[in-house]
């Protein structure tokens, strides 16, 4: 394993229910340390530019008009085999297939509104960081 970025968000239905701790403290008891974060809420440019590897897919729209629908915590996450650990805590996209104890089997409330995100591999996290963050706001072992 090698030390990694990956960015995660907390979706407008976790913000809004409170669970911005909760999550957090599951990053950080699994030994991810949170290198960047800020609060956001989307516009739809900035939601469709993120998505946009879905643009094609048939809940695309919906998807936009959710991820814009509140604030969002936005993180860049740092750690040994950090993308799939996240992905790991995160659990399925569709709650009802998530493992027990992931974050998505405990506080999802849909397929859509699924409260967090994280990158699946190197490549996509590094564009998503970029799309939110520049080099500068962040603060990890590779920057002192
Ligand atoms: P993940 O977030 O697990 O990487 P995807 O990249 O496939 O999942 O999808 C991106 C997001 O689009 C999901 O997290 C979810 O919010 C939404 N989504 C995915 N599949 C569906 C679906 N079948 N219906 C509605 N929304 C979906
Ligand atoms: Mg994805």
């Amino acid at each position: 394993m090698s030390l990694e970025r990956t960015l995660s968000i907390i979706k407008p239905d976790g913000v809004r229910r409170n669970l911005i701790g909760k999550i957090f403290t599951r990053f950080e008891e699994s030994g991810l340390k949170v290198i960047a974060t800020r609060m956001a809420h989307l516009s739809r440019a900035e939601a469709e530019g993120f998505y946009a590897v879905h643009s094609h897919r048939p809940f695309f729209n919906d998807l936009v008009s959710y991820m814009t629908s509140g604030p969002v915590v936005i993180s860049i996450l740092e750690g040994e085999g950090a993308i799939l650990r996240h992905r790991e805590l995160m659990g399925a996209t569709d709650p009802k297939k998530a493992a027990p104890g992931t974050i998505r089997a405990d506080f999802a409330e849909s397929i859509e509104a699924n409260t967090v995100h994280g990158s699946d591999a190197p490549e996509t996290a590094a564009f998503e960081a970029s799309w939110f963050f520049r080099g500068t706001e962040t603060f990890g072992a590779k920057q002192g």
